[in-house]
C-alpha cells in the first residue's frame, strides 16, 4: 500500500479491497476548538473493510497547549499516540438485535464509531485518543519550583525573600493564646 493524502472525511468507496494507507494534518484553526494545540495536528491511518465496517489504526501527534499546573506559564508538550477504532454502519448494526447497552459496553473495550451513508470522518478516534493522553496536572518541567505563594514571584526566575514555610494553622492558633502572634 502506498501511503497517500487522505481527507479529514472519506469515502468508504476509496478503500477498495486491499485497504488504504495514508496521513493527513489538520490546522488549529480546523480543529475550530476541539483541541488545545500550538500547531498543525498530523495523523496517519491504515483503513481495512471488514464486512459492513471499517477498521482503523493508525498515529497522532499534536503540540499541545499546555498550562503548567505549578508556574502557570504556558508550554508545548507534544503528544504521539496510536489509536484503533472500528466503524460500524449505523443502519443495520443496532437492526441486528444488538442492544443499546451492549453496544456501550464493548464501547469501552474498543473505540466504536458509527457512521452513516458512505463516508467516514477519521478524526473522532485520533481526537479521542490524544485527549486521554492529556495529563491532568501538566508541568512545564518537572522541577518546576512554581509560583510564591505570598507575593506569586515565579520561583524560577529568582527568589523573593518571603517567609514561605508553610505554617500548621493549629499552631498559629496556639501562638496567639499565648500571647504570642
Ligand atoms: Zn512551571
Ligand atoms: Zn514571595
Amino acid at each position: 500500500m502506498k501511503m497517500r493524502t487522505l481527507d479529514r472525511v472519506i469515502k468508504v468507496a476509496l478503500i477498495g479491497d486491499e485497504g488504504l494507507e495514508g496521513s493527513y494534518a489538520l490546522t488549529p484553526g480546523e480543529l475550530a476548538g476541539d483541541l488545545p494545540v500550538d500547531g498543525p495536528v498530523r495523523v496517519t491511518a491504515r483503513l481495512y473493510k471488514v464486512g459492513e465496517a471499517v477498521h482503523v489504526s493508525g498515529e497522532a501527534d499534536a503540540p499541545m497547549a499546555m498550562e503548567c499546573a505549578r508556574c502557570l506559564k504556558g508550554f508545548v508538550l507534544p503528544v504521539e499516540e496510536e489509536y484503533t477504532a472500528v466503524y460500524m454502519k449505523k443502519e443495520g448494526f443496532l437492526d441486528d438485535g444488538v442492544a443499546e447497552d451492549e453496544v456501550e459496553l464493548s464501547k469501552e473495550d474498543m473505540d466504536i464509531q458509527f457512521f452513516d451513508g458512505d463516508e467516514l470522518d477519521l478524526w473522532p478516534p485520533a481526537r479521542d485518543q490524544l485527549l486521554l493522553a492529556l495529563p491532568m496536572r501538566p508541568l512545564c518541567d518537572e522541577a518546576c519550583k512554581g509560583l510564591c505563594p505570598e507575593c506569586g514571584q515565579d520561583l524560577n526566575e529568582k527568589t523573593c525573600g518571603c517567609e514561605t514555610a508553610p505554617v500548621d494553622p493549629r499552631f498559629a492558633e496556639l501562638k496567639k493564646l499565648l500571647g504570642g502572634g
